[in-house]
């Protein structure tokens, strides 16, 4: 079984990885940096020498780049099984304030990327034996956070991406979930003076992936909010 992860060297993307690398599946990763990523090809292949790892340097802002990476995928896996969309970058700001190309530069990394790797994916996944995908989304998908500027605006449009696509998808049986996580301890929170437990640990998230993936193929866990144990920040 094929996993294709967009951004998968940090975070929650890099823990999703090491998740279902574990458990076995072949793991399809992408991200900007090449340094990044074959130190993650080795860190799977050590928690588990059976499993196949196809790694590229993508910018999934850019459109080709995207499909270079899930035709590259295809190449070497055959088939995808399960995509999750999880590459994404947070810009702190006020829609009022922020700076010029800020929209558009979340758009590109947070929603089309998602919007072309699924496109791209999808001839791939049909006929398979359980097809899935995965969109991380946020808390920010749903309330808007101060200071929270275009980076909400990105998010609410991956939640409104997510359920068009479910509804769309019932028919072939591909399952999709929108994965909406509060604060996670990840690069995005670096040097932030708070409390370890305000925030959550990566490893759930991929822990709450893995057991929705593991369902029986007639149940579908549409939407998924975790949040730290305290509330939001
Ligand atoms: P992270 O630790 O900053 O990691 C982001 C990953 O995405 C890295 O592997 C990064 O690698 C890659 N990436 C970023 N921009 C990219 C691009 N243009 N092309 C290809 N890869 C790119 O992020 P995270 O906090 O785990 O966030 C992952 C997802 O969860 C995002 O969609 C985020 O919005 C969402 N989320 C996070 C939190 C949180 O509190 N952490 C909460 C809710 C939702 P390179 O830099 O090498 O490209």
């Amino acid at each position: 079984m094929n996993v294709v992860i967009t951004g998968a060297t940090k975070g929650i993307g890099k823990s999703i990885a090491l998740r279902f690398a574990s458990e076995g599946f072949n793991i399809a990763a992408c991200a900007r940096n090449k340094g990044d990523l074959d130190h993650l090809s080795d860190e799977l292949k050590e928690i588990n020498p059976a499993v196949e790892v196809y790694t590229a340097r993508t910018d999934v802002s850019k459109k080709e780049d995207v499909y270079k990476f899930i035709n590259g995928t295809v190449q070497k896996m055959g088939s995808i099984d399960i995509l999750i969309n999880n590459a994404g970058v947070y810009l702190p700001g006020k829609i009022t304030e922020e700076a010029e190309g800020t929209l558009e530069k979340l758009i590109d990394t947070n929603v089309y990327s998602a919007y072309h790797a699924t496109r791209a994916a999808l001839p791939f996944m049909e006929g398979g034996k359980k097809p899935h995908i995965f969109n991380i989304c946020s808390i920010a998908s749903i309330i808007a956070y101060p200071g929270g500027g275009s980076y909400t605006i990105s998010k609410f449009a991956m939640l409104g991406f997510s359920k068009v696509l479910r509804e769309e998808l019932k028919p072939q049986g591909i399952r999709v979930t929108a994965v909406m996580p509060g604060a996670t301890w990840t690069d995005s929170w670096a040097g932030v003076d708070l409390p370890h437990e305000r925030i959550m640990e990566a490893r759930d998230i991929a822990d709450s992936i893995y057991s929705i993936y593991s369902l029986g193929p007639t149940a579908v866990v549409e939407e998924i909010i975790i949040r730290p144990q305290l509330g939001d920040l």
